[in-house]
Formats: structure tokens, sequence, C-alpha cells
């Protein structure tokens, strides 16, 4: 692969002046950590913020604090006090943050802030532009940069563009909310490769797609055109080697080299057996649920009071966002909660929680994480939550318990941790009393699981898991352009074709032979049409199907005459030239009493709209209906049937203003399959444009020509752009 670039909020280093010294202090944090690998190893660029708003310096200082960043292969971006005001403290924490979290009180709708979050991720999205060329890869991270995916490919589409989200995705009852969603989704969908921590994360993303884009997906995949977009989930991990081995390091201390924290730990505790310690680490954040997690630990004390005057809770609260009016609030709230606990249960001699209001160096953070006996981590949404990891990572002994909420991204690594709802107070009470009295064997038998896991996946492994991928999706672009018929191509499947006894040709209708109409009545053959297919009939050798989702009247008026065979209603019939219509397979019609209620109430709250009912499939007709309406209410009926299909074997088929509902394992390709069955067809042909199409694709022997037409990703072997290109290619054929 070549050359991969890195582009966040904030560069991997602090910079710290000091008499005009320049010193760049590394971040330690995960991203960082992740990523320093990344852009070192593929020799590329880390683009983003240094950190300092550009009016607090001079020029000259400016100049060499790039000077220094760039011997770190860093490129800033500049952003001016307001910049950061409206674009960083503003859309990105005051809209984008409690949107996604589903704080939908706290959003600032503020146009400002939205036009400052436009401007600036053209900023940088402008120095990722002047850094790449032509072929190289960029891996773009978080929330605070959403629209530059769209905008670096827009300008550069032969770059591979990744995007990772940090945090989670909202539900689209959530997302829906804010004003500029469409553009926000635009946006990241100018990157290859999308990646979330968690499939549900994925999933949302999915479901806003396409209720608000209409683009087709099928599986992690969405087709735009004539690009592929890949989505997956990445859960991220942590340096686990590096917690682990300071954690061995501070056990194996001697006592005089031990900190001062260590000092005072062991004073008040860790020589009393019978004393136990909760720990609870975060920012100070409306996410994190600590006034809960407090209150739950009033009512631990209050229903188990033999733990009073035995059980500390240490709370690390790291001070974060102070501008901003809901952690301000937060901030007095918590303040008062933890006077009131202390109040209520604490006494000359025992302090109920140690609350530290500040950040720890990372020794001090270790230190907490191998003294506590539980880990308590009740955010009410969090994207993943490293701490729980870094706990585990640094329980050397094995033993140790976590309290992890439902509603964190991490849980789905951690099925091992004692899992609570953070809004269930007494639930979390409940959990810290099992946590204390759970025995060491099982706290053992669940930490080495969490242990193996957690260091299995960590945060080099996310990182190269998401740049493989990278390389993969890369890969599918470019043969998605290598695949059209050119005359070399056209060559070859000529000579093949002179050269063969016996051919199957199938011919998909809509789309294929004919282009789409308004009416279904104007879809009926043209002149030209008629004499292609008579000159192709006439060549005893051929033997010409046209595959088609339509039903069996209008195809057989419309080619009467003809000496050709059918497959309709995308394979459940089948009628040879001569003979009577076959039932190919044993299709059932049962489940069209649950699928029916739900189309009707489309159908009632879409006017315009009717329900068609065939054999084996139902059909939901929006031509008639709004256009802009219908095509919500098209996005938002796919997004509904698909969590009722799975219980049913049924398929969702999309055509020319219809969703059609059928009976799944009957489909184009099987039914191609059963008509070449036990005959020696040494030339097959099949041409389609849709999704049902593919299905032939895939079936069919390696050795059959498969076209699609269009330009979209296909399973097909080559590609036409159009039905006139259809129209040409067939008439060569017979050259
Ligand atoms: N952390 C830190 N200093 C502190 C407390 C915490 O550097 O005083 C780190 C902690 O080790 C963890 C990160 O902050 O890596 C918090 O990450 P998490 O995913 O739990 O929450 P976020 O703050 O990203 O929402």
């Amino acid at each position: 692969m070549n050359r991969i670039h890195i582009v966040s909020n904030r560069l991997p280093f602090s910079i710290n002046v000091d008499n005009e010294k320049i010193d760049l202090i590394p971040s330690v944090g995960g991203l960082a950590t992740g990523m320093r690998s990344v852009y070192k190893e593929y020799n590329g660029k880390w683009i983003g913020w240094p950190g300092l708003p550009s009016d607090d310096i001079d020029e000259n200082l400016s100049n060499k604090i790039d000077t220094e960043l760039e011997k770190e292969d860093c490129v800033p971006v500049h952003l001016t006090k307001e910049e950061v005001d409206l674009y960083y403290d503003g859309f990105s924490n005051r809209t984008i943050w409690p949107l996604f979290h589903y704080f939908a009180q706290y959003i600032d709708y503020d146009p400002k802030l939205w036009e400052s979050f436009v401007s600036v991720n053209q900023k940088f999205a402008d120095k990722a532009i002047e850094t790449l060329e032509e072929g190289d890869t960029i891996w773009i991270h978080d929330y605070q940069l959403l629209l530059v995916p769209e905008m670096i490919k827009s300008k550069r589409p032969g770059v591979t563009v990744g995007f990772f989200l940090h945090i989670p995705f909202p539900s689209f009852e959530v997302f829906r909310i804010l004003p500029w969603r469409k553009e926000l989704i635009q946006g990241m969908l100018g990157a290859d490769l999308i990646g979330f921590h968690t499939y549900d994360y994925q999933r949302h993303f999915f479901s806003s797609v396409r209720r608000l884009m209409g683009y087709e997906i099928s599986f992690n995949q969405i087709q735009i055109e004539d690009r592929i977009i890949i989505v997956d989930a990445f859960p991220m991990g942590i340096d686990y080697d590096k917690f682990k081995n300071a954690a061995i390091d501070i056990v194996q201390k001697p006592l005089q080299e031990k900190s001062e924290l260590h000092r005072e730990l062991e004073k008040y505790f860790l020589l009393s057996p019978d004393r136990k310690l909760v720990l609870s680490i975060d920012r100070l954040d409306y996410s994190k649920g600590i006034p809960n997690r407090l209150k739950a630990f009033a009512e631990f004390l209050e229903k188990y009071p033999e733990f009073v005057g035995k059980v500390t809770l240490i709370m690390l609260a790291v001070p974060s966002r102070g501008t901003v009016e809901h952690y301000i609030n937060l901030k007095s709230e918590v303040d008062e909660l933890v006077g009131k606990v202390n109040g209520q249960f604490g006494n000359i001699n025992y302090t109920p929680v140690w609350y530290f209001y500040r950040s720890m160096p990372f020794e001090s953070l270790i230190e907490l994480y191998s003294s506590c006996d539980v880990c308590l981590v009740t955010p009410v949404r969090d994207g993943m939550n490293l701490v729980a990891k870094e706990y585990v990572a640094s329980r050397t002994n094995h033993t140790g318990v976590i309290i992890l909420s439902e509603m964190a991204g991490v849980v789905k690594e951690m099925g091992e941790a004692l899992i609570i709802n953070p809004n269930n107070t007494n639930e979390i009470a409940d959990s810290i009393q099992q946590a204390l009295t759970m025995s060491l064997e099982e706290q053992r038998e669940r930490m080495v699981f969490l242990q193996d896991r957690i260091k299995r996946y960590d945060v080099f492994k996310w990182a190269s898991e998401f740049v493989d991928s990278l390389g993969k999706v890369q890969k599918i672009q470019h043969s998605l352009h290598a695949k059209r018929v050119n005359t070399h191509i056209m060559e070859k499947i000529q000579s093949s074709y002179k050269n063969s006894k016996m051919r199957a040709i199938f011919l998909d209708y809509d789309g294929t032979l004919t282009g789409f109409k308004k009416k279904p009545n104007d879809a009926c053959p043209d002149k030209e049409l008629h004499e292609l297919l008579y000159k192709l009939e006439a060549d005893p050798k051929n033997i010409i199907t046209i595959i088609s989702g339509r039903d069996r009247e209008s195809l057989e008026n419309w080619f009467e005459g003809h000496k050709i065979n059918f497959i309709v209603e995308h394979g459940v019939w089948s009628k040879k030239f001569g003979k009577e219509w076959k039932m190919l397979t044993n299709a059932t019609d049962t489940w069209k009493s649950s699928i029916q209620p739900i189309l009707e109430s489309f159908v009632d709250r879409t006017p315009g709209t009717f329900i068609e009912e065939k054999n084996y499939s139902l059909v939901w007709h929006f031509r008639k209906a709004e256009p802009e309406q219908a095509e919500l209410r098209a996005n938002e009926l796919k997004d509904e049937l698909r969590t009722m299909i799975a219980n049913h074997n049924l398929e969702i088929l999309e055509g020319n203003k219809v969703i059609e509902v059928k009976t799944g394992g009957i489909n184009k390709g099987i039914a191609a399959l059963q008509f070449i069955k036990n005959k020696s067809f040494d030339f097959i042909l099949a041409m389609g444009d849709d999704w049902t199409d593919e299905y032939m694709f895939r079936e069919l022997p390696e050795t059959a020509y498969t076209i699609k037409v269009g330009l979209t990703h296909t399973a097909a072997n080559y590609k036409v752009e159009s039905v006139s290109g259809v129209r040409t290619f067939l008439a060569k054929l017979e050259e």
C-alpha cells in the first residue's frame, strides 16, 4: 500500500512554549498510540490542529512551531480562537456530542456553529488535499471531521479514504432531529471505508443512509453510482502490554520507591484486609452517568449497612469542556452529591467517597487500577470506554470485578463483567454488593477470559485491521472500473460465441433490453428490440430466455411470435418455447398474512400508493404518490421489512417505484441453473441490471459470460454502460 496519512482534530503532540523554546510533548491517548505506528510505518503525514489558537502566537513563533512539527511529519491546521469556539466547543461539542449521545435536550441548533463547522472542516480537507498524492490513502478520525471525507473525495477521487467514528452513532429517530443530518451523512459517505466501534452503531448508520439517502445496502456495503463503501465494526483496543507491564512494575517496586498516592492508599486501605475500594474514572461528562453512580453508591450503603466504614469509592473526574453550560451544572451537581453521601455515611475515620477533580499521571492511574477491588463503569452512553479495558489490563493477579453499563460500546467485548442498566440505581447497588462478595475463584475465572480477549484485540491489532480493510476496499474500487466490455473483451466473447455449438442466453428485461418507462404499459418492446431478437433466434444454436420479475401475461403478449423461453416472477414460473407454464419451485404464500398489514399501514399513510398481490409476492407500488414523501416512506418500509424477513425466509426486491416482498429461496440464479441442468451448453451469457440479476451472476458456472448493465459493484465478470450498450453488444455477436 502507498502512503497512509492521518487526519484528526488534534495532532498527537501538545506544544509547550517557554521563552521561545518549543517542546513537543507526545500525547499518550489511545488514538495517538494506535495511529503513531500507522503513519510512521506507511511514511504518511498527520494533519491536525496543534492545540494553540493561532491568534495567541505571533507569526515568527508560528513558523518555528511549524518547523518543529514538520520534523515529526505533522502538518498543522491553524485555527483562530473564534474557530475553536464555534467549530470545536460549538458544533462538535454542543451539537454533535449531545445528539450522538442521546441528549437531545442539550443540542445547540445555532446555524452559526454549523457554518463554522463547514468552513473548518474545509480547512482540514484543503490541508489534506495539499499533502495527498494520487494513490495515497487517508484515515480521518471522529465526529469533529464528519464532512472531511466527502470534501477530499470530491477533489481527489483516486485517493482511498477511511473514516472512523469514536463515539456512538445514534438511532435514526434521534439522528433525524438535526437540521443538517443529510449533510453529515453525505460527508461521511465520501469515505471508502467507514468504521464504528460496534455493530449496533453500524446498523443505526445504515438505517439513516437508507432512510435519508435511499442508497442500496447489501450486507456491509453501500452502493453509490460507480463506488462502493464498506462499513464495518472495529472495536478500538488499548496498548495492553503498556498497562500490564506498568502494573507489574508498580507491584514489584520496593516500598521506599512507591509513590505518594500508593503510600496514602496503603495507610488508609491496603493494609487492612476488610477495607475494600471501588474505583470510578472518567471525564466529567454528562454521558458518563456520574450522578447516578453516586446515588447508586449511597443506595448500596443504605441497603447493605454492613459495608459502611469498610468500602470507599475513589472517584476521579477529569475536568472537561468547562466552558459549556451543561458541564458547569454537572460539576455543581456532582460536588453536591459527593458532599451529601459523605455527610450522610461518613465519620472522622471514614470518608465514603474520595473525590478527585483533576487529571492524574499515568503511574497514578495504574496505581488505582491495580489497587481497587471493583471498577464501576456506568455511562448512560459511551462509544467504547477505554477505562474498563485499562482496568482489566492492569489486574496482574487476575482478580477484580468490573460493573459495566450496557450502554457502553465495550460491553460487547465484556460479557464476563457484571452488566447493569445505568439508570437502575438499585441494580447497580446490588451489583456492588455482588462484586464485593464474589469469591476470588469466580473473579479469576471471569478476569482471565476478559484479559485474553482485550489483549488479543489491542490498539495495534485494531489499527492494522482497519488498514487491511482499507487495502481491500481499494482493490474493490479498482475492480469496479476494470470490468467494462472493451474491444479486446468483445473479440474474446465473439470468438467463443462463434466456436460454440449450443448457447444459453439469459436476458433480463427492464433496464437491460429496454429502459425504464413512466407507465408500466409503455414498457413493451420497440421495433429495434424485436428485430434484434428475431435475428438472434434465427440462429438455431441460440436458446434465448427472458428472465424477469414481471408477470406471465405481459411478457407472453409482448413476445408473441418469438422463439423465446421465459422465467418470470423472479424465478417462480418458467415456460419453454411451445410448452406450458411450469412452477419452478414449491413456493409458499403463508407469510402474506403477516406482511400484508405492514404494507397496508404504509398505503394508509401514503396517499397514491397501493398493494398488488401476485401469486408468491406482495408488491407495494408508489409510482403515483407524491415523489419525495414516497421515497422517504419506501426507505422506511424497507427498513421495517428487513427486521421481519429474517423470520419468514423472505426477500425484498426493489424495482422501479415498487417494493416487492417475495418468498425466499427462489431467485433468478436458482431458476437459471435449473434451466441449464443436464444440458451441454458450451456458451452461456447472462445480462441484467439490478441486484436480482446478481443471483444469476453468482450462481451460473464460472465459464459463463455474465454482464452487468451499469457501472456499479457487481458479481458479474463484465459491465456495459446502458441499454443501448446491451443492444450493440447483442448485435455484434451475430456479426
Ligand atoms: N485518563 C487520563 N488521565 C486521567 C484519567 C483518565 O489520561 O486522569 C485516560 C484514561 O486512561 C483513558 C481515557 O482517559 O484512556 C478515557 O477514555 P474513555 O474511552 O474511557 O472515555 P472518553 O474520555 O474518551 O470519553
